[in-house]
């Protein structure tokens, strides 16, 4: 039950136990870093009962702990995009399991550039491009392993098709082959549709 009364998404009960988490990580890294000096007692807020009373680090190693955490979700979100494009997840897939589906219908953003655009710019969908992501020789791309190949990929703007965007499998990748193959075969049909003749 929620504080409202009704039941829990799983989202939010997701995130109750993620903040369960990080307060416990959080007190961990200031235990080893400091011992019990990084810790004082004291109450949140006047009047608070006896449940929020009692052991919280002390100002400076909580900012540091957390910004230690924060970097170290940032990798591990990046270890997971890399895992997930890595095995073969659409960025469709991609961004339906990071929740990007109604930023990206409210930004007027197919979920698959939304996810990509995450994953190469950590930008949300209503966040413009940051102006880094063009003001280096390479454009902004996401990066991954790819499983069949093992070769680094470095996927750029979906916009570029996956043929072009999809730089670095290696010689041979029956992925990228599939990838190639299902680009052509949808290039001929537009063709048909249109009624030309494939060359
Ligand atoms: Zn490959």
């Amino acid at each position: 039950m929620s504080l409202f009364g009704g039941p829990k998404t799983p989202q939010a009960e997701r995130y109750d136990a993620a903040r369960q988490e990080i307060v416990s990580a959080v007190n961990r890294l200031v235990a080893q870093e400091h011992g019990a000096a990084g810790f004082e007692v004291r109450d949140p807020y006047p009047g608070a009962g006896e449940i929020w009373r009692g052991r919280h680090a002390t100002p400076v190693p909580h900012l540091r702990a957390v910004r230690a955490l924060r970097s170290a979700v940032v990798e591990e979100e990046r270890r997971a995009l890399d895992n997930a494009r890595g095995a073969g997840l659409t960025w469709e897939e991609i961004g339906e399991a990071l929740g990007l589906a109604d930023a990206a219908d409210r930004a007027n953003q197919t979920l698959a550039l939304a996810a990509w655009r995450y994953a190469a710019m950590r930008v949300m969908p209503d966040e413009p491009d940051p102006e880094w992501a063009y003001s280096y020789r390479r454009d902004a791309t996401a990066d991954w392993r790819c499983r069949a190949c093992t070769g680094s990929v470095h996927e750029g703007h979906p916009d570029n098709g996956p043929v072009d965007a999809e730089r670095g499998h290696q010689p041979g990748c029956a992925r990228f082959a599939a990838v190639q193959a299902a680009w052509r075969a949808r290039w001929d049909d537009d063709e048909d549709d249109a009624g030309e003749v494939s060359p």
